[in-house]
């Protein structure tokens, strides 16, 4: 199990003012930013980023949506860090997702779900890569 895990908080989020809120909730859960940017996604970096979703319906819609405004990606530390986030976060669609997770507190809807975090070890690794450099991990 890895220590690592990574995050987006996506344009829903930033837009509504809830960039602060939403890094509160990770650092009282334990988790440490090892590195942040405010990041404004190109077409090209969504459809590389969601690729394995490129055959899904709501693929142009998501991409879209990802780069419809600012986004802050985080690399972020915590025993267990790939579940931890995924529970913090809740359910994909907000809705469904359980009381006091960031996702029910935040999220828009199924598309516009405040925040993405990897699914699982090997996914994080690769998706860290995508922004940072080992050296920008402190
Ligand atoms: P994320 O990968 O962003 O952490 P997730 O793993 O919970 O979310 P995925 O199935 O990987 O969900 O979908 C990636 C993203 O695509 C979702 O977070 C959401 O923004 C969007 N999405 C997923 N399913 C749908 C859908 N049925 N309709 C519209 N958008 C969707
Ligand atoms: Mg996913």
């Amino acid at each position: 199990m890895s220590n690592r895990t990574f995050t987006i908080i996506k344009p829903d989020s930033v837009r509504k003012g809830n960039f602060g809120k939403i890094v509160s909730r990770l650092e009282a859960e334990g988790f440490r930013i090892l590195s942040l940017k405010k990041v404004n996604l190109s077409t090209k970096q969504a459809e590389a980023f969601y690729g394995v979703h490129r055959e899904r319906p709501f693929f142009p819609d998501l991409v879209r949506y990802m780069t419809s405004g600012t986004v802050y990606v985080a690399a972020l530390e915590k025993e267990n860090a790939v579940l931890a986030l995924r529970t913090l976060m809740g359910a994909t669609d907000p809705s469904k997702a359980d009381a006091g997770t960031i996702r029910k507190e935040f999220g828009e809807s199924i598309e516009q779900n405040a925040i993405h975090g990897s699914d699982s070890d090997d996914n994080a690794k690769i998706e860290i890569g995508f922004f940072f450099a080992e050296s920008e991990l402190m």
